[in-house]
C-alpha cells in the first residue's frame, strides 16, 4: 500500500517490505522472500522469530489468565524481579510496557530519591549527546534531538547535555539542582558508540562527590545483547538506577525500570503507577526470555559467535577498505560504518536478502537473535560480503569513469 493509501499515521519511513512470518533468523515477506533478520526488531527478538519456548509460555498462559490489575499480587512480576535482581546490581524493580516508559520511571525514581533526601531542589539530570532516550515529551528532552523536539511545544524542563565522551564538560554541567547522570553504555541509535569503563568509572565517581544517582539506559544493550546479562559488567561500573526493555521481552512489549533499595526508597505506595505494566502475560514471556538467556552457558556461546561474526566483519573491511571504514561494538550489537552513505548499504544488503539497521553518525547496525548459529553468522557474511563486493565494484567503476 502507497504511504498516502495508508490509514496509519505517516510517522514512519517504512521499508517496501510486507512482513509476514518468522522462524529463528528468518523472516519472511508475503511475496515469499526470505530474509536473514540481522534487525531482530531493533534488538527486540532476543531469541528470534517463534521460539518455542516462547511459545509455549505465551500460549499457556493465555489459557490461564491474561490481566490483572496492580492493585493485586501478581506472582509472575515477583519471580521475574527476582531473577532480574538475583543477576544484577539491583534490589527492586518496576514493570512498564516500553523502553520509554522504563525510563520516565528511572527519572520519576531519581529525583524521587532527591526529594525524600532533603533534596526536593535537586531535580536535573545530565545526558549526552547523540543520546536516544524515547519518544514521550520527557525523554526526548533527555535525548535533546532537535530533529524529535521540533514542533512539540517547550521543551521539558530539567535535562542538560553535554558531549559525548566529554568529562570536563560533565562536570561543568553538575551544579546544585543536578539529580542524576543518565548514559547508555553503549550508544545504540547514536551508531554504536561505546562509552569506556574508565569514563563510566569517572562519572561514578562524579556522582560520589556530589551525591548524584547513576542511570544507565540499557533497553538496547541489555539482556545478553553484548554476551553479558547487562553491558556495564564489562567495565565493572554499577548504576544506581538502570532501564531495560526490547530484548527482555523478546517481541512482547515489557519494560523494567531496576534500582538499589536506597535509590528506590522514595517510590513508595501512589507516587507511580500503569494499568498494563507486569500483567500476567507479559511476565510469562518474560521468564520465558531469562529462562533462555540465564541458562547456563548461554551467554558464552553468544560471546563466542559474536567473536566469529566481528572477525568476519573486520578481515571483509581489510579487503574492501573502500567501502568499509570501521567495524564497533560489543557482543551482538554491532556497527558497521561505511564510506559511502548508510542507507544506501542497507539497501544492497535488503538485495542480498539480508535485513540490517541503518543508525547514526552513518553506520549500520547488526543485531542478530543472540540465538544466531555460526553456521548461520557464516552464511550472512556471504549475503554481507555480496553486497559490499557489489557497492565496491560501483564505487571503482564510477571512480574509472
Ligand atoms: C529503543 C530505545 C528506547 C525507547 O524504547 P521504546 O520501547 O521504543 O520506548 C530507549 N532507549 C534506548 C537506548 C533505546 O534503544
Amino acid at each position: 500500500m502507497s504511504d498516502q493509501d495508508s490509514p496509519l499515521f505517516h510517522t514512519f519511513a517504512r521499508a517496501p517490505l510486507r512482513v509476514s512470518r518468522g522462524e529463528g533468523v528468518w523472516l519472511e515477506t508475503e511475496d515469499g522472500r526470505r530474509y536473514m533478520d540481522f534487525a531482530s526488531g531493533i534488538a527486540v527478538n532476543s531469541l528470534g522469530h517463534a521460539h518455542p519456548h516462547l511459545v509455549k509460555a505465551l500460549t499457556e498462559q493465555a489459557g490461564i489468565l491474561w490481566h490483572a490489575s496492580n492493585l493485586f499480587e501478581i506472582p509472575g512480576q515477583e519471580q521475574l524481579a527476582s531473577r532480574l535482581v538475583s543477576a544484577s546490581f539491583a534490589d527492586k524493580v518496576f514493570f512498564a510496557n516500553s523502553g520509554a516508559e522504563a525510563l520516565e520511571c528511572a527519572i520519576k525514581t531519581a529525583r524521587r530519591y532527591q526529594f525524600v533526601s532533603g533534596h526536593p531542589e535537586r531535580f536535573r539530570i545530565v545526558t549526552f549527546e547523540g543520546a536516544f532516550h524515547g519518544r514521550t515529551l520527557a525523554t526526548i528532552a533527555a535525548g535533546g534531538q532537535k530533529k524529535y523536539l521540533e514542533g512539540f511545544g517547550p521543551k521539558v524542563e530539567g535535562f542538560d547535555q553535554v558531549p559525548f565522551g566529554d568529562l570536563d564538560a560533565l562536570r561543568a554541567a553538575v551544579g546544585p539542582e543536578t539529580a542524576a547522570i543518565l548514559i547508555e553504555p553503549i550508544q545504540g541509535e547514536g551508531g554504536i558508540r561505546v562509552v569506556p569503563a574508565a569514563f563510566l568509572a569517572a562519572i561514578r565517581e562524579l556522582c560520589g562527590e556530589h551525591g548524584l544517582l547513576l542511570i544507565y539506559d540499557e533497553v538496547q544493550t541489555g539482556i545478553g545483547r553484548t554476551g553479558r546479562f547487562f553491558a556495564y559488567e564489562s567495565s565493572g561500573v554499577a548504576p544506581d538506577i538502570l532501564a531495560s526493555a526490547k530484548g527482555l521481552g523478546g517481541g512482547f512489549p515489557v519494560g523494567a525500570c531496576l534500582a538499589t533499595a536506597e535509590a528506590a526508597k522514595g517510590m513508595t505506595a501512589g507516587t507511580h503507577g500503569t494499568t498494563f505494566g507486569g500483567n500476567p502475560l507479559a511476565m510469562a514471556v518474560g521468564n520465558a526470555v531469562l529462562d533462555v538467556v540465564l541458562s547456563e552457558g548461554f551467554l558464552e556461546e553468544v560471546r563466542r559467535t559474536a567473536l566469529l561474526f566481528k572477525q568476519s566483519l573486520a578481515s571483509l573491511k581489510d579487503r574492501f577498505p573502500d567501502v568499509v571504514e570501521e567495524i564497533r561494538g560489543e557482543g551482538l550489537l554491532i556497527g558497521l560504518k561505511p564510506r559511502l552513505p548508510n542507507t544506501q548499504v542497507v539497501e544492497a544488503l535488503r538485495a542480498s536478502l539480508l535485513l540490517a539497521v541503518p543508525a547514526g553518525d552513518n553506520v549500520i547496525r547488526f543485531l542478530p537473535p543472540l540465538v544466531v548459529t555460526a553456521d548461520e553468522v557464516r552464511e550472512a557474511m556471504e549475503r554481507i560480503e555480496a553486497a559490499v563486493a557489489g557497492l565496491s565494484d560501483a564505487a571503482q567503476e564510477s571512480s574509472a569513469a
